[in-house]
């Protein structure tokens, strides 16, 4: 059995983007871990915060939901505040996680890495999938982290997390073609600008590995309904009719470190 530690930037993050593979990876025997950047302050504010409940703590709490039925075994909050979206003023805080000294929290990850022997580690692509400055810092850190255990962890497999800017093009058609005029939060585009100006997600050619957890859609989609006060930015995902959930979200797409482009169906805990 092996460790899969996935490090993302808000909470929720981990449900959207690699909760089939950690449901699949825990269904399996392996222990998951993940690590949580930010406190995800700047998501949705819920009206039923209880007195003295801050939105960091409500999110604190949906994530140990969505672990537990991820089947997530150990969960490290990195406690940096969220940056919000480029341009924004929080990008100028001192304690914001883009501002992060790269070392310093690449230090933290890497100690987690250690202390769980991990055999593969999860960040983002080099432009955090859509250009959140967030996810642009996680996988700067991530990298960073990468360095810092090689000696360690010569077996470590890291891999990028991303979206298949292709496929997600099919689907856009596919909706349009379908007669669903709205295919998803501002009538998505995966080749329009995204926060930072970059087309979304990575190009199918330039993937390595697509983990199959159609099986899992049902636990992904659990995992994301637990992050209950951000409902509006998943809601037009939950909504979708579960045949159609499994079609978008049942492949996650990865750039794994050490492999030649080219998408091929695996996963991380075959023997290659
Ligand atoms: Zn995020």
């Amino acid at each position: 059995m092996g460790t899969l530690v996935c490090f993302h930037a808000h909470p929720d993050d981990e449900s959207i983007a690699t909760g089939g593979s950690m449901a699949r990876a825990a269904a399996e025997g392996h222990r998951v871990v993940l690590i949580v950047a930010t406190d995800g302050i700047h998501g949705e504010v819920p009206d039923d915060l209880a007195p003295g409940e801050t939105l960091a703590d409500r999110r604190r709490d949906e994530t140990m939901r969505s672990a537990e039925v991820l089947g997530i075994r150990r969960v490290e909050f990195l406690d940096y505040h969220d940056s919000g979206m480029t341009g924004w003023d929080s990008n100028g805080h001192d304690d914001a996680f883009v501002n992060a000294d790269v070392d310093a929290a690449a230090e933290r990850v890497a100690a987690v890495l250690r202390d769980e022997r991990a055999d593969v580690f999860t960040i983002y692509d080099w432009h955090g999938g859509y250009g959140h400055p967030d996810h642009v810092q996680v996988h700067r850190v991530g990298r960073r982290a990468e360095e810092l255990v090689a000696d360690d962890l010569p077996g470590l497999l890291v891999a990028e997390s991303t979206m298949n800017r292709d496929a997600m093009r099919r689907f856009a058609a596919a909706a349009r073609d379908a007669g669903i005029d709205d295919v998803g939060p501002d009538d998505f585009d995966p080749d329009g600008p995204m926060d930072d100006g970059n087309p979304m997600g990575t190009p199918e050619a330039e993937l390595t590995l697509g983990v199959d957890v159609r099986a899992y859609a049902d636990v992904k989609r659990a995992s994301m309904a637990a992050h209950r006060s951000q409902v509006s930015d998943s809601s037009f995902f939950l909504t979708m009719p579960p045949e159609v959930f499994t079609e978008v979200f049942g492949t996650e797409w990865f750039v794994e470190h050490g492999r030649d482009p080219g998408p091929r169906s695996g996963w991380f805990f075959d023997a290659s």
